[in-house]
């Protein structure tokens, strides 16, 4: 890798050493396993995890072109949460009522399984599990958070689930501006990322797996994954490459690759967190549509990122790219406007990194068995506790297994490929730049709109 991975996040550079590296042996030569796994992120590695655990037999190979951790499981914003990005609607209507509760509930207990799973692993990942609170700064937002509560009602989801604040008791956990309500969930606990899946690394070769980085996949196959330093055959095969997909020959329309940037503060001091409060470390955003995602590290810095940087013509993925000075200005003009405290507090990191968007924004796990060819992904930027359960899921689908998580709705799932160039960049960008404007258009016409509905010109069908 031509940089230092230790620039890649503050979560890389705030690793322990012993975590950091060093680097693993690249492939030395053509070999057989039983199962090759490509990418050596949370969906590799909780993939390698899981099956090693059950069946310790198996040969497992983890296939990496970087260093393990290099990917979003390395950069992201912490939020080990039970958010899936396809609505229970959406999910009704592939399977049943009955099925879409049932992926909601195992995502509920997936943030607690993550946290044990860690625990069990060894690995210390700071997790909290202070839920999330999605505050509700105009009086269109907390129309929208009422109406977002009802829904889940309908849906049977009870208080302990989500609840509605008022203004009061927002305010009690999140000191920002303008707060008229929230909307409260206890699904979400905030994590150090790279010490998650820098740990799960070293966790999986206790299991007898072996990684291999520096070792880039050019091709997948039936029975074969092509790598610069020679074949892996392997009897299954789980492709876990997240927004790199777009870049495997075969899969260039199947993942468009969206960045997402973050920016982390100085440690802040106690008269601040007085003020801003999250004092259980829980996980905040907004009602705005332009996603924002925010959380109170370990060592009391505030870690706050967003969408918004432009998606690269014919999916380019490009360091460069990770690197916007335009939204890191906007980043931090968002937090002010929240946080009028932090003025005059230094910002000490910015990154930022690709995320995975299937075309109809509905991730999915799953093996072909006529290939023996599986996939985990299309997270669309919630992955870090899903890619949990899809390596879970994956364990059991790569052994044959029937078991409750692999009758779940996104099993084997298959998204539409997004369209050719130049009409995928058109789509996406106009996506992107709509969610943005429609936050204005919602506080000048005081009518909430819905996501799905500002989505709907270029996600068409599922
Ligand atoms: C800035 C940012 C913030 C985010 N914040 C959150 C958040 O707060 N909460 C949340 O739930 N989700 C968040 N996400 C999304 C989440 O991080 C991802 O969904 C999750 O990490 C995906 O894990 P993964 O293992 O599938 O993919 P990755 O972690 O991206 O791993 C893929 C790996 O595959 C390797 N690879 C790719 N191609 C090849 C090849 N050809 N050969 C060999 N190796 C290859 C890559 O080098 C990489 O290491 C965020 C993402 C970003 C970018």
């Amino acid at each position: 890798m031509s940089t230092n991975p230790r620039r890649l996040s503050f979560w890389w550079e705030s690793l322990p050493d012993e975590l950091a590296g060093p680097a693993r042996p690249a492939l030395p030569g053509p070999t057989s396993v039983d199962v090759a796994i490509v990418g050596a992120g949370y969906t590799g590695l909780w993939t390698a995890y899981y099956l090693a655990q059950a069946d310790p037999s198996l040969s497992i190979v983890v296939l990496e072109s970087e260093t393990a951790g290099f990917g979003a499981s390395g950069r992201n914003g912490g939020w080990a949460s039970a958010l899936f990005p396809t609505s229970l609607d959406t999910i009704a209507v592939v399977s049943n009522r009955e099925s879409a509760i049932a992926l909601q509930r195992e995502m509920f207990r997936t943030v607690d399984e993550l946290g044990r799973a860690a625990d069990e692993a060894g690995i210390d990942a700071q997790f909290a599990k202070g839920g999330t609170i999605c505050a509700a700064r105009t009086p269109v937002q907390l129309e929208r958070a009422k109406q977002e509560i009802e829904h889940l009602r309908s849906w049977g989801f009870g208080p302990e689930d989500h609840v509605l604040l008022d203004a009061a008791e927002a305010r009690e956990r999140l000191g920002a501006t303008d707060v008229l309500g929230a909307t409260y969930t206890p699904h979400c606990a905030a994590i150090h990322p790279a010490r998650l899946v820098r740990g799960l690394a070293l966790a999986v070769e206790r299991l007898g797996v072996t990684i291999h980085e520096g070792t880039r996949v050019t091709r997948i196959e039936p029975g074969v994954v092509r790598t610069e330093l020679g074949d892996v055959r392997a009897r299954r095969i789980v492709r876990a490459t997240e927004a790199w997909t777009s870049q495997l020959p075969g899969y260039e329309r199947d993942i468009a690759p969206v960045y997402s940037l973050v920016l982390a503060t100085e440690p802040l001091p106690r008269d601040v967190w007085d003020v801003i409060g999250l004092d259980r470390r829980e996980t905040f955003n907004d009602q705005r549509h332009l996603i924002i995602y925010g959380q109170r590290t370990a060592d009391d810095r505030l870690v706050f990122g967003g969408r918004g940087a432009p998606y690269h013509l014919g999916s380019r993925i490009k360091p460069e790219f990770d690197r916007d000075p335009s939204v890191y200005a906007e980043l931090w003009r968002v937090l002010l406007e929240l946080f009028p405290v932090l003025e005059g507090r230094q910002v000490t990191h910015t990154w930022g990194g690709p995320l995975g968007i299937p075309r109809d924004w509905f991730p999915s796990v799953g093996i072909d068995p006529a290939t023996g060819i599986g996939w985990g992904g299309g997270y669309v930027g919630d992955g870090v506790a899903s890619s949990n359960l899809a390596g879970r899921t994956l364990a059991d689908l790569v052994r044959g297994a029937q078991t409750p998580l692999t009758a779940l709705p996104w099993v084997n799932h298959r998204s539409r490929r997004w369209e050719p160039e130049p009409l995928r960049w058109l789509g996406v960008n106009v996506g992107l730049r709509t969610m943005g404007s429609a936050d204005g258009a919602e506080d000048r016409s005081g009518k909430p709109a819905k996501r799905a509905e500002l989505l709907a010109p270029f996600l068409g069908g599922h």
